[in-house]
C-alpha cells in the first residue's frame, strides 16, 4: 500500500474518491489495480477535469493501473487523462500468472537497484512526447518514466520495502506542509 509507504517517511496522507478531496492535497498517487474500474469510477465521481487541473499543478504518481489512467489511451473500457503522452498495453507483460520480480535500475539520484514487483503490468510501447523521460528501463523497455512533475511506473514500488521511489517523488513536492509534527 502506497499509505504504508507514505507514513514510513512520516507523511500525512488521505484517500480520493471525490473533488473536495483534492483540495488539501500536496501531491497524488493514483495506484495499482483495474484501470477499467477507476476509468469508471473517475466518470462517475465527476474526478476527470479536476484531477487534469491538479496534474497540471502538483506533482502526481501513477503506477501501474495509475499509470494508464495517466497516459491517453483511449478505449471503450478505459479513458485515460491524457497527461502523459505514450502508447500503453493492458496487461502486456502476460496475465496474472506473469506476474515476475525483477531488479531494474534507478536514476542517478537514486544511485540503486530497485527490486521491481510487476503484477499484470502495462508496457510503454511508445513515448510520443520528447519532455518525457526515461528514469529506467528493463530489457530496453521503458518501467520507470517522468515529465516535469508526473511520474510513472509500470510495476508497484509500494511493495517492497525499499522506499527510494517514493522519496524521489516527494522531494518534487514544494510546499513545506507534509511533514507530521
Ligand atoms: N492490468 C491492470 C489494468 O489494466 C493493471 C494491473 C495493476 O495495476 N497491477 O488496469
Amino acid at each position: 500500500m502506497h499509505g504504508e509507504a507514505l507514513k514510513m517517511l512520516n507523511i500525512d496522507h488521505c484517500y480520493v474518491k471525490y473533488p473536495k478531496d483534492l483540495y488539501s492535497c500536496s501531491a497524488l498517487i493514483i495506484p495499482g489495480g483495474e484501470s477499467s474500474s477507476f476509468s469508471k469510477l473517475i466518470s462517475k465521481n465527476n474526478l476527470l477535469d479536476c484531477l487534469k487541473d491538479f496534474a497540471e499543478k502538483k506533482p502526481v504518481f501513477g503506477t501501474c493501473a495509475g499509470l494508464i489512467i495517466l497516459s491517453k489511451i483511449n478505449t471503450p473500457l478505459v479513458k485515460g487523462l491524457g497527461i502523459l503522452d505514450i502508447d500503453i498495453e493492458r496487461n502486456g507483460w502476460g496475465t496474472q500468472i506473469n506476474s515476475f520480480k525483477h531488479n531494474i535500475f534507478l536514476p542517478d539520484q537514486c544511485n540503486s537497484k530497485f527490486n521491481a514487483v510487476f503484477i499484470r503490468a502495462p508496457r510503454i510501447t511508445n513515448i510520443n512526447d520528447n519532455n518525457i523521460k526515461i528514469l529506467s528501463s528493463l530489457n530496453g523497455e521503458p518501467v520507470l518514466i517522468q515529465k516535469k512533475k508526473c511520474l510513472g511506473a509500470t510495476f508497484h514500488p509500494e511493495l517492497t520495502s525499499n522506499l527510494t521511489i517514493h522519496k524521489y517523488f516527494i522531494e518534487m513536492i514544494d510546499e513545506k506542509i507534509i511533514r507530521k509534527s
